[in-house]
């Protein structure tokens, strides 16, 4: 079935395309134009008509019609919200779906909570406000509210005070889902040794970055990939370097997200424990034993739970675990089984995400899995919303990505005090962040808001290949560190 989306008299096709994905995911529409009207059955025209000062749309959708028009407000931004808010009313109207994000497209939900409390209004003043203009439902705008009141106490307060990132992308096998840049242990093994080597001498530029622009470092996160996908020697090695390189006499939390179980073992985590990280993550996606057959992890249910009885064993108090709503061939009941034995393993805090279907992913062609699951996803993460506060765990931080089932969200649940502040950086866009290794970016914030990014190359080859380059390409960020000086 075709679809077209006609622009006529405006600019706004991001938006207005945002808003018709919301009700109609996972179509490829055609994009017109007002010369070029196509013949397709379903087609959704927005108008900014200058002569009448009206914006309008019509909308033809399975058989069924809606139009509306309404007088054009003066500013340019305030136009590109009616005409989505007019075409979202329209298609609701239609399909009689109520989308919990409301109309709600960007990332960041908490932030639009922050930025309200921040000019002054009361929690119930800010919830009010966003529910009248995004149409949120009261279930994710309690969602977003207590996860920005638990960040609000926990942001940093300084420019000066940073994240550093520390990027290992190699994973044993690669998961049906995943849509990162992670490479195959065992297709770029002869690089692992000349990546590690560059790896330390990126800590050790940054890390002399930090000194000269007297920059806090609070919290320091390894992340992939699956950094425990390399050997307790090489971890050994890029531990040893932040150590020697980077003050971490501010750090308020250092993370290893050891990832995969089965790349698990006593010496990683006594290596880990050895270099002072002390929180991990172990992250088994599901206790479904077919359902990790399916997506192409090598591992069983059992593996994933003696990982964490391990880590506790050696020490660690501060350990998460991820899981994914929505993996193909999981249902509701399998879904609520491995969250009830996931909490019954008391970890420190569990990640609830919402399956993307991005491009890179196998899954991205099953339009019938993505289609037939966003109910059940929906009441995964309803699940999720009422188990976890009930078993101690709050939402610290949440973030919605392009292309999840439903639309949903990601979200990182903790007991009271294992809130993890890197996660929460991430996210927020308001504190920098330096990275070292492949597909690492830094982000330097500076006093006016600025955002300036540097990217490191995606592949491991051309980040050993270019890596003089790419350091001259970083010297921008001693540019911008200079700002914050
Ligand atoms: S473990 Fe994560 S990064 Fe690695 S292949 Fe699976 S989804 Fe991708």
């Amino acid at each position: 079935m075709s679809y077209a989306l006609i622009f006529k008299g405006h600019d706004f096709e991001y938006e207005i395309q945002a808003v018709a994905k919301i009700f109609i995911p996972n179509v490829r529409f055609e994009l017109c134009r007002e010369q070029q009207i196509p013949v397709s059955d379903n087609r959704i025209l927005t108008e900014f008509d200058r002569n009448q000062n009206l914006l309008k749309t019509e909308i033809f959708l399975n058989g069924k019609f809606y139009s509306d028009s309404a007088p054009a407000p003066a500013e340019t931004s305030e136009q590109e919200f009616r005409l989505c808010k007019m075409l979202y009313t329209g298609l609701q109207t239609l399909t009689g779906y109520q989308p919990p994000w409301g109309m709600l497209t960007g990332i960041r939900p908490v932030r639009k909570v922050l930025d309200a409390l921040e000019q002054g209004l009361t929690p119930e003043q800010a919830c009010s406000e966003l529910k009248q203009k995004y149409l949120i439902s009261n279930e994710k705008l309690q969602l977003a509210l207590q996860t920005a009141l638990i960040q609000k106490k926990i942001l940093p307060h300084s420019l000066k005070e940073i994240g550093l990132y520390i990027s290992i992308p190699f994973c044993p096998t690669r998961c049906s889902y995943c849509s990162f840049v992670s490479h195959s242990i065992e297709s770029a093994k002869n690089l692992i040794p000349d990546y590690v080597g560059k790896l330390c001498q990126e800590i050790q530029i940054l890390g002399e970055l930090i000194q000269k622009y007297d920059l806090s470092v609070q919290s320091v996160y390894i992340g992939g990939g699956t950094p425990t996908s390399v050997s307790a020697e090489q971890l050994r090695k890029i531990m040893q370097a932040i150590r020697n390189h980077v003050d971490m006499s501010h750090t308020r939390e250092y993370t290893v997200e050891a990832g995969r179980p089965d790349t698990i073992t006593e010496e990683k985590l006594q290596v880990i424990r050895e270099m002072n990280a002390d929180r991990i993550s172990v992250n088994p996606q599901t206790l479904q034993d077919s359902v990790l057959q399916k997506i192409g992890r090598c591992h069983t249910a059992q593996q994933a739970v003696e990982a964490f009885q391990l880590a506790r064993k050696l020490g660690f108090d501060n350990i998460n675990m991820d899981l994914i709503a929505g993996l193909p061939s999981d249902t509701y009941e399998g879904f609520s089984d491995t969250l009830r034995k996931v909490i019954a393993l008391h970890p420190d805090s569990i990640t609830v995400h919402t399956l993307t279907v991005k491009r890179a992913g196998n899954l991205y062609h099953d339009e019938q899995h993505q289609n037939t699951e966003i109910p059940i996803v929906e009441k995964m993460a309803g699940l999720s919303a009422e188990l976890l506060p009930e078993n101690g765990y709050q939402p610290y931080y949440l973030y919605r990505q392009k292309n999840t089932l439903g639309n949903l969200e990601n979200v990182g649940y903790s007991r009271t005090g294992k809130e993890n502040l890197y996660n929460i950086l991430i996210m927020d866009d308001r504190q920098t962040i330096l990275g070292a290794g492949c597909g690492a970016s830094s982000k330097i914030i500076t006093s006016g808001g600025n955002l300036t990014r540097v990217m490191n190359y995606k592949f491991p080859y051309e980040y050993i290949n270019r890596f003089g380059e790419l350091m001259t390409k970083k010297q921008q960020i001693a540019i911008e560190l200079e700002e914050l000086t």
